[in-house]
């Protein structure tokens, strides 16, 4: 009995630290100023020198401002701007979801990676060009699945050609490392793209049904970037991908009880992103 308290005396405190560690990113309302920079690994990182994406331009408009996750590398707004003015010409405004916080780091919910201002989530669903969502709007509207998960298909009905477009458009940027994608969608591209050398940056993935989250490379500015290892060669469309559908269909068939996950822990970022947090001006690697 005593060890069982003990045991969840010390669950409920280190709990708490992650919890503190994470917030403290997420309480940080600007970005360190300077020469850009994203320190670290996706899932373990932090970025100096972001920016902020307007958050309204040509062909995009940003969802959720409240959580304030709309900093990134330079290269990242510029590529969301890029996809923006693709979308607006095909008569659509992409709706844009979590970047990083302004210096990037945990996030006290929501993602485990996005923590390097290299990581953008982009919704399937798109406006018109023509409209802009009111703010409370932004906050409101619900993000919509495009997938019928239990029967691993892609939902006909609401699956428009210009997502496929606006997906193509993304793996093609140099700058885009990969692309994950709910498996059923990239099952459903294999199935209808005629040239399928694009589909190779697309990455099966849970989730990711109403939106996709493209992930760049690291910058030739930043030497303390972690790479990701590189995807393997082909398109994709193989028996692994298959396995990935079957087993989305079969967990949306008999659902587990959600618990909720644990923020990401501060602790692995590297020592670098203690500068970054505390604004120390000794910052110049
Ligand atoms: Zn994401």
């Amino acid at each position: 009995m005593m060890i069982r308290f003990i045991a969840l005396f010390f669950l409920l405190f280190l709990g708490a630290t992650a919890a503190h560690a994470g917030n403290a990113w997420s309480k940080i309302s600007d970005p360190l100023a300077g020469r850009p920079q994203a320190i670290g690994f996706y899932s373990a990182g932090c970025i100096a020198g972001a920016i902020a994406l307007p958050l309204v331009g040509d062909g995009y408009q940003v969802m959720r401002t409240s959580r304030h996750r709309y900093y990134g590398h330079p290269l990242l707004i510029r590529f969301i701007e890029q996809q923006g003015r693709q979308a607006s010409a095909g008569g659509g405004r992409l709706l844009i979801g979590d970047l990083a916080q302004p210096r990037g780091g945990p996030m006290s919910n929501g993602h485990r990676s996005h923590q390097s201002g290299l990581d953008v989530d982009v919704w399937f669903l798109q406006q018109s060009r023509d409209r802009v969502l009111s703010k409370a709007d932004t906050e409101r509207v619900n993000m919509l699945s495009m997938v019928r998960a239990t029967q691993g298909e892609l939902n006909r009905s609401r699956w428009l050609p210009r997502y496929r477009d606006a997906l193509k458009f993304a793996t093609q940027s140099p700058l885009v490392e990969r692309i994950f994608v709910n498996a059923i969608i990239k099952q459903a591209l294999c199935e209808s793209e005629i040239d399928r050398g694009w589909l190779h940056k697309l990455r099966p993935w849970w989730g990711h049904d109403a939106h996709f989250h493209v992930r760049l490379a690291c910058p030739p500015d930043s030497a303390q970037c972690k790479p990701q290892r590189p995807i393997p060669p082909g398109d994709g469309c193989n028996a692994d991908l298959a396995n990935w559908v079957r087993d989305i269909a079969q967990a949306a068939r008999s659902p587990k009880p959600y618990r909720k996950p644990s923020p990401p822990s501060a602790d692995r970022l590297p020592a670098m992103c203690n500068a970054v947090l505390n604004n120390l001006t000794a910052f110049t690697p």
